[in-house]
């Protein structure tokens, strides 16, 4: 895969509200949270539904394909770390049927050139090192 930040950079921190989301992501599967109480979808997940404040959650199942939301070419190694994978594309994603969830991954797998917002991506699956996936997009 080309266009990934180097795994030396990346380090999750799950906590008790973002750790079923990291998990399904480990084995390749992308989950909402979405509120038991008015069923609105929250991403990323919070303590409380900014709707109507419930705190209970099922996590529902998506099919990762969404919209380019807005991206960042990312040319500069304010990082020395990331300097041999440049240029990598920072991308934010909006998930259709979900009141507008946007995810942040990279864009792989492409030239900066044929980047544009609006168009379709797909999710993909990076495994940083066992145990530990983030999600990455593909145009369609
Ligand atoms: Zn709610």
């Amino acid at each position: 895969m080309k266009g990934l930040t180097p795994e030396s950079v990346i380090n999750l921190t799950p906590n008790v509200w973002t750790e079923p989301f990291w998990a399904a992501a480990a084995e390749h599967r992308l989950v909402v949270p979405r509120c038991t109480s008015c069923g609105t979808h929250r991403m990323p997940p919070t303590p409380f539904c900014w709707r109507c404040r419930h705190q209970d959650v099922e996590w529902e199942e998506h099919d990762g394909r969404g919209t380019l939301y807005s991206f960042t070419v990312v040319r500069h190694a304010v990082i020395p770390d990331v300097r041999d994978a440049l240029p990598l594309i920072a991308g934010i994603v909006e998930l259709p049927n979900t009141e507008g969830c946007r995810l942040v991954g990279n864009i792989v797998d492409c030239e900066p050139e044929a980047v544009r917002i609006g168009l379709g991506v797909t999710t993909d699956w990076y495994d940083v090192r066992e145990g530990e996936t983030v999600p990455v997009f593909r145009l369609a």
